[in-house]
């Protein structure tokens, strides 16, 4: 899509206002499925803790996709969708043994990355098909934040505790049907996650029963021009062929499973704001426009560099500029960037926000979160209307009068 359609969904809707281009989400998907074409039996389930609209669900489900789910909330929300519960996935970490056993219930695959809640479910239901979330230590690059799979890490049952866990599984006479890892975002080195990948396959050889193996996510998509990426392709031919010969080492045609979230939706997303009040100040010239963190954390949460475009005005002379939002607290989307010469009115664009932007948004200040639209096949689909004042006071219940004057 184009900066002039970008430009002119913003006028039709309104900013703030996320665009999502569902072409780019299709290739990315593609993308993967053709980088892993000589694994027979592949399985994408898209992580959708990054963009949960239930129309980005649905456009996922038309083109095959599985769902990976990290709460109960989210398993529903994916059932709405349509999702048949074989085709979702429940990998959370730190929650109930009640909020698994209900999601079990659904018939939904659960994962389990602890000792304590393994032993409980294998004790109560033998018979339940279980993956394991396995830890293994391995620090696969990126924001300290969003690594996750490095020695002080809270996911996942620690590969040196393989011993105990056999032990539990053999007590309990558990059905261990996957074994999972997922190291975090920001894959870097594709050397470090084929090593990571052999200590699962190492891993996956203490179980006998074992239909498939999930090797997560934490693709890295490109934020500015030549950023660096994941090559997914280099990974697709190393990986595809390794995992080929531990099938057949195996003994077995395993299912080889990805839950990808950033890769898929995080370069399909536009966040447009419009710019209320360019400030001169003895430092810096600060472009502050009709939204803040509340709508788009991640620059302040984890320093993420969003890309962002005046399309209002893309010809003019680049200047320097602090862009930031209205909240009352710090509130820097980006210092000294270099932007064509803005004006008040003008439509910023912000890039690679289709990822952990609307889905982290909230009503802080009191803010109404912003509208959604899917960009298909040429046009815009509204997909999330803007909030109203009595979103804001939904389930909120005053006081009556006269215990609020006392
Ligand atoms: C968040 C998450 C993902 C997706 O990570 P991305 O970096 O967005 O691809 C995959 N698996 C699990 C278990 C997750 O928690």
């Amino acid at each position: 899509m184009q900066s002039k359609d970008l430009v002119q969904l913003a006028e039709q809707f309104g900013s703030p206002l996320y665009v999502y281009d569902a072409e780019k989400i299709q290739s990315q998907y593609n993308r993967l499925t053709k980088a892993f074409s000589k694994v027979d039996k592949l399985r994408i389930n898209y992580a959708m803790k990054a963009l949960s609209n239930v129309a980005i669900l649905q456009l996922l489900r038309e083109m095959g996709s599985g769902l990976d789910t990290v709460s109960i909330q989210e398993v529903l929300l994916g059932l709405h969708a349509g999702y048949e519960p074989e085709k979702i996935f429940y990998t959370p970490n730190g929650v109930s043994l009640e909020e698994i056993e209900e999601v079990t219930a659904m018939g939904v695959q659960i994962n389990i990355d602890n000792l304590s809640i393994l032993e409980q479910f294998g004790t109560k239901y033998p018979n339940v098909p279980v993956c394991i979330r396995i830890n293994p230590h391995v620090m696969a690059g990126g924001n300290a934040n969003i690594s996750v799979g490095h020695i002080d890490s809270k996911f996942g049952i620690s590969v040196h505790q393989l011993p105990h866990l056999v032990r539990i599984v053999e007590n309990t006479k558990m059905n261990i049907v996957g074994i999972h890892m997922h190291t975090g975002s920001d894959i870097l080195d594709i050397e470090v996650f084929l090593y990571a990948a052999e200590i699962l396959f190492d891993a996956a050889k203490n179980f006998k029963n074992l239909e498939f193996l999930d090797f997560g996510s934490g693709f890295k998509v490109p934020y500015k021009k030549d950023d660096i990426e994941t090559d997914i392709e280099e990974l697709g031919k190393k990986l595809s062929k390794r995992f080929n010969a531990f099938c057949v080492e195996y003994g077995k045609e395993l299912t080889l499973i990805f839950e990808p979230g950033k890769f898929l939706v995080s370069e399909a997303g536009f966040f447009l704001a419009k710019v209320n009040v360019v400030k001169q100040t003895t430092s810096t010239v600060f472009a502050g426009i009709d939204s803040g963190f509340n709508h788009l954390i991640r620059p302040m949460f984890y320093g993420s560099q969003h890309h962002i475009e005046n399309i209002s005005h893309p010809k003019g002379k680049e200047r320097f500029y602090s862009v930031v939002g209205y909240i009352c607290e710090t509130d820097t989307f980006a210092n000294n960037r270099k932007i064509a010469e803005i004006k008040e009115g003008d439509i910023l664009c912000f890039r690679n926000a289709g990822a952990y932007c609307f889905s982290m948004a909230s009503n802080y200040n009191s803010r109404y979160k912003p509208a959604e639209v899917l960009w298909l096949s040429g046009e815009g689909h509204l997909i999330r209307a803007h909030e109203t004042f009595e979103d804001l006071l939904k389930n909120q219940i005053p006081l009556p009068v006269s215990a609020a004057t006392v």
